[in-house]
């Protein structure tokens, strides 16, 4: 469902702007049939609409009928619903409580949502990234490598495309496990701006033989992306890192991989995965 086209269908037959509580509550009173044309304009008429609606926002059709004829209004409840359901009600309420100026903002909102859905639905590829992603050798370790107690890694309280802050937490609490056994090589360059690097930045948190080098400056304007892909993108360009490279095809919005990669049978690794097998 989308806004009308035209702005002034909504408007009271009085056409008046307000200036007093007295205009404001005159301008109320079009409320009855201000929403019957919204329904009308968002689901048609005839007997469907009102079956459509009447489940929608679980009224009964007898009532539902005599919003559409105009003899009476949803109650708020009802309407609260319908406002969800339809623009055009969204809309018809904004004007009558004089907010109109918010559905311009809602209309800008929503081109905005669609010039940016092509983006994030069709220019990120999950497995472009992560074939992209650098791989590192991690060496397996002896069978006689003693695994350590169980202990809470504790939580990073964020997730990042779609690994929870616990997963996110054990998981660096294996890397560093096997950085202090040798298994998995130290920091080098950073693998964006190639300063030296002091974190590990992780897209797929369970393969850790694809976890990169990163200074922190990068890591923060990494993950700060979501708020403004631009500035990312002007980051970059500047450092001037290659077409393809796995930082230029990052999700431009927060994409949920792990649950993509958990479909696929991916699972979290856990010190037994890096023991050598016999
Ligand atoms: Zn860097």
């Amino acid at each position: 469902m989308s806004f009308p086209e035209n702005d002034r269908i909504f408007q009271s037959d009085s056409g008046k702007t307000f200036h007093n509580r007295g205009e404001q509550l005159e301008h109320a009173q079009d409320f009855i049939p201000v929403v019957a044309q919204a329904l009308k304009l968002d689901f048609g008429g005839g007997p469907a609409a009102v079956k459509r609606i009447a489940k929608l926002v679980h009224a009964n059709e007898r009532a539902v009928r005599n919003w559409f004829e105009g003899k009476n209004g949803p109650s708020g409840e009802h309407l609260i619903v319908l406002m969800f359901h339809s623009d055009a009600v969204f809309q018809a309420v904004l004007e009558l409580a004089g907010r109109s100026h918010l559905v311009a903002a809602v209309r800008i909102l929503r081109a905005k949502e669609q010039l940016r859905d092509p983006m994030s639905t069709n220019a990120f590829d999950p497995d472009g990234l992560i074939f992209a992603l650098p791989r590192l050798t991690i060496e397996p370790l002896p069978r006689d490598t003693a695994i350590p107690g169980r202990r809470s890694f504790g939580d990073l309280g964020t997730s990042y495309n779609g690994f929870t802050g616990k997963e996110r937490m054990r998981t660096d609490g294996i890397a560093k496990w096997l950085t202090s056994l040798g298994a998995m090589r130290g920091h080098q360059a950073c693998d964006i701006c190639g300063a030296q690097a002091q974190e590990w930045h992780a897209e797929n948190y369970f393969d850790l033989s694809t976890w990169m080098d990163i200074c922190r400056g990068c890591h923060r304007r990494l993950h700060a992306r979501f708020r403004g892909l631009g500035r990312w993108f002007d980051h970059l360009e500047a450092r001037g890192v290659r077409a393809n490279h796995w930082s230029r095809l990052v999700s431009p919005d927060p994409f949920d991989l792990a649950g993509l990669l958990r479909h696929r049978g991916a699972t979290e690794p856990v010190y037994e995965s890096f023991i050598q097998h016999r």
